[in-house]
């Protein structure tokens, strides 16, 4: 295998990946809500957040994805949030469906006998639609999306000097 100062590092988080047409109806409303922002290509929902490991906790998370069994379902995004100490202004449900919570609640189950414990801290399902926001204030969005929910991805996320990028490694069907 080839060495690089960070061969077998991975930055790692499970995630839910917009369908092309969901996308561009989050960036749409992206442009319309905030100043700046993210990419198109960036929108996504994280589930559960991995952080930096190696290529064996990596195979591990992908065998333990691979036992998850969870039910396909609809997210409506009909709500504006922040994260104001982030400055995060993010897109979201008002009432989260019950089967996305049991879906981050099995991947959290999954995950142990890889050694790795979730935070406790209560999981607020959240599209980023922009950072270092001006207001990154609540309110309502000018149109409802609905995305139906069928699968979910483990992702990478990579600095470049354009800033982060995400790279989706792997994808299972729900
Ligand atoms: P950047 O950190 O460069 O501004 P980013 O936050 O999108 O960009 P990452 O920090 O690699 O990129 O995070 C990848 C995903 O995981 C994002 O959805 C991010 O919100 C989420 N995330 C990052 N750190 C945590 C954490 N400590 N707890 C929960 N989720 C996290
Ligand atoms: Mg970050």
């Amino acid at each position: 295998m080839s060495e690089t100062a960070d061969a077998g590092r991975h930055r790692l988080f499970f995630a839910l990946w917009p369908d092309e047409a969901t996308r561009r109806g989050i960036a749409k409303l992206a442009r319309a809500a905030c100043e700046r922002p993210v990419p198109t290509a960036n929108l996504h929902m994280t589930l559960l957040f991995l952080g930096m490991q190696d290529d064996a906790a990596l195979a591990c998370f992908r065998e333990a994805a691979g036992r998850v069994r969870a039910a396909p379902f609809d997210l409506t995004l009909d709500r504006l949030g922040g994260f104001a100490r982030k400055r995060i202004r993010w897109l979201g449900c008002s009432a989260p469906p019950a089967a996305l919570g049991k879906l981050v609640q099995a991947l959290a189950e999954a995950v142990k006998v890889c050694g790795f414990e979730a935070e406790k801290r209560p999981f607020v399902p959240h599209i980023t639609l922009s950072r270092k926001a001006k207001n990154p204030l609540g309110g309502e969005p000018g149109e409802v999306l609905s995305w139906t929910v069928r699968e979910f991805v483990l992702a990478e996320s990579e600095p470049t000097p354009d800033g982060v990028r995400y790279r989706v490694l792997d994808r299972w069907k729900l």
